[in-house]
């Protein structure tokens, strides 16, 4: 892995962050999935989140197959955040930087496994759970969707996950081999 080219690259794009870490240091508990479970309106409804992803106990051990990390964080300001159809709007931008960085470890000759944000929106209808997921090279599940204590992270690299404001904080984890 050529990190001087790869943080070149990333300097290059419009992230307000990027950490890389040890994806052993990442913790996972059930109880992130409980809040998925009671609050999103997508729990059970996509490969993306839970349970389709599997248990906590796979997602952790398919997580640790990959041991480098890197995190991701984009912010982008909307004219009123509790307008949520124009905050969620602003998550196509990050998800296309997303896939931009997941691309440049590619071309490194890197493989990957990549975590972002809310559920995936790739088909109009997700095939979960009649049959498998259409694009499994593409889909990339949901950070919490895995068990994965972000705001352990957010204190580890001081994210701006309440930065205030009109400011919608956006991130992605791509753990790498
Ligand atoms: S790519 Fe399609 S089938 Fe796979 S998780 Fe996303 S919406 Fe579902």
């Amino acid at each position: 892995m050529d990190r001087k080219l790869l943080e070149e690259q990333l300097r290059a794009l419009p992230l307000v962050q990027y950490e890389f870490f040890p994806t052993d240091t990442l913790v996972f508990t059930p109880r992130v999935r409980t809040v998925c479970e009671m609050e999103c309106p997508q729990y059970g409804k996509s490969w993306a989140c839970p349970p389709g992803v599997g248990t906590v106990e796979k997602c952790r051990a398919r997580c640790l197959a990959y041991p480098e990390g890197l995190l991701i964080v984009t912010m982008t300001e909307v004219e009123d955040i509790a307008d949520i159809t124009a905050t969620l709007a602003t998550r196509e931008d990050h998800e296309e930087i997303t896939r931009e960085v997941h691309r440049m470890l590619l071309d490194q000759g890197a493989e990957v496994y990549v975590l972002s944000t809310e559920s995936c929106a790739i088909c109009e209808h997700c095939s979960y759970p009649e049959a498998p997921c259409r694009h499994p090279d593409r889909m990339y599940p949901c950070v919490e969707s895995h068990g994965i204590l972000v705001t352990e992270l957010g204190e580890r690299f001081g994210l701006p996950f309440q930065a205030g404001g009109n400011i919608v904080t956006w991130f992605s984890l791509l753990l790498y081999r």
